[in-house]
């Protein structure tokens, strides 16, 4: 079987797997790009389609492929009784609702008896998953598979979330559809009345409401919602502060305001993250954050004996100084030292003159801050 191209795929503009998002906030809209993990979601999706892993690229993605065929083929055991009348991988489900549309594509079908549907989707991130019947992507699912297979009277939608450890179903009958068409419909004609408004200027702050799923938006550092969120926070950590209306930000009272607030706030938030940090440090476990090592900062205490170590390793004294950026200010002070009293900031000055003159120091654009 040829290999597939899952990333070929076009995308609804309010696809299934975006509609959570959606429906916390009708402004929302997700970044472009991909990431690890996505590239990662990918390529075991398609080894799955075609039950083949000699595409994975790691034993972590071999072990999420082998444990997702395991609990499928274990859970679709539960109805080897019953007479399997299809079968689909990657089925394309068109979404019907009222006004208005979507789709995308579940990772497997069969369906038994000509009536019973077992709707699979696989999750291959850490993420906390809600349960089907609380989760936006597998009620569209749900409502295009009964839309699409009319004869349909159950559908028992299944996620495996092998990272978790966790199996989450849930069986809808086809007396949901109604409810299920009337929700879905309600989130994506809210938010295609909302998201638009982007183009052209910023939704109404009282359209957006910010949710812990703003870090995913692509309107974060832009939206007025979180502004306002912001003085918020910044008023109960100060409740003498005024009321400030953050859209005329060209103010100078507004913007002098705004500035303490974001201090403020930016002090309680850096604090705020190393306690968060410090409890998930301790073990505890947050819903969808998870610990993620950094990189260890290295500094050498010991310039020459480092020079010395690295000449018996084939590196020259140039070659090294051409790999690092020295402290002119430093610098500039120690030839100034050399200096007899009352002479040093002379000579300090002269030895920056002629490195300026010889074409040396590159100057950044100067930094401002307020104070
Ligand atoms: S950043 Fe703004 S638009 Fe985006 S989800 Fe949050 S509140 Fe909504």
């Amino acid at each position: 079987m040829n290999q597939p191209d899952h990333s070929e795929r076009g995308h609804a503009e309010f696809s299934p797997s975006s509609l959570k998002y959606v429906a916390g906030c009708a402004g929302y809209k997700g970044r472009d790009g991909s990431s690890a993990a996505a590239e990662m979601g990918t390529r075991i999706h398609e080894a799955l389609e075609i039950e083949d892993p000699s595409n994975l690229q790691s034993e972590e993605e071999v072990s999420i492929y082998q444990e997702i065929m395991n609990d499928q083929a274990e859970y679709l055991m539960n109805f080897d009784s019953l007479e399997l009348t299809e079968t689909h991988s990657e089925i394309m489900l068109d979404v019907a609702l009222n006004g208005t549309s979507t789709y995308g594509t579940c990772d497997f079908l069969n369906v038994y008896e000509g009536t019973k549907g077992v709707l699979i989707d696989y999750k291959t991130g850490i993420s906390k998953i809600d349960t089907p019947d609380k989760n936006w992507q597998s009620k569209a699912y749900t409502l295009g598979c009964f839309q699409k297979f009319p004869k349909l009277k159950t559908i028992e939608f299944v996620f495996f979330i092998p990272q978790r450890n966790e199996i989450l179903s849930h069986t809808f009958k086809r007396s949901d559809v109604k409810q299920l068409t009337e929700e879905l419909s309600e989130v994506i004609i809210k938010g295609e009345k909302v998201r638009p408004k982007w183009d052209t200027g910023t939704p109404d702050l009282s359209e957006l409401t910010p949710t812990v799923d703003c870090r995913f938006c692509r309107y974060e550092d832009v939206c007025p919602a979180l502004g306002g969120l912001v003085v918020e926070v910044a008023k109960k950590i100060n409740p003498r502060l005024p009321d400030v209306d953050i859209d005329s930000t060209e103010d100078p009272e507004v913007v002098e305001q705004l500035w303490a607030i974001a201090k403020i706030v930016t002090n309680w938030a850096e604090g705020f993250k190393k306690r968060a940090v410090a409890l998930a440090e301790d073990g505890v476990e947050l819903p969808t954050l998870r610990l993620k090592k950094l990189g260890v900062r290295k500094k050498v205490t010991d310039p020459s004996t480092f020079i010395s170590i690295a000449d018996k390793y084939g590196v020259d004294t140039e070659t090294i100084l051409s790999n690092v950026s020295l402290p002119v200010s430093k610098i500039a002070k120690a030839v100034g030292d050399t200096a007899e009293k009352g002479g040093k900031q002379k000579l300090s000055a002269e030895f920056l003159s002629e490195c300026q003159d010889a074409g040396i120091i590159e100057e950044s654009p100067s930094r401002h801050t307020l104070s």
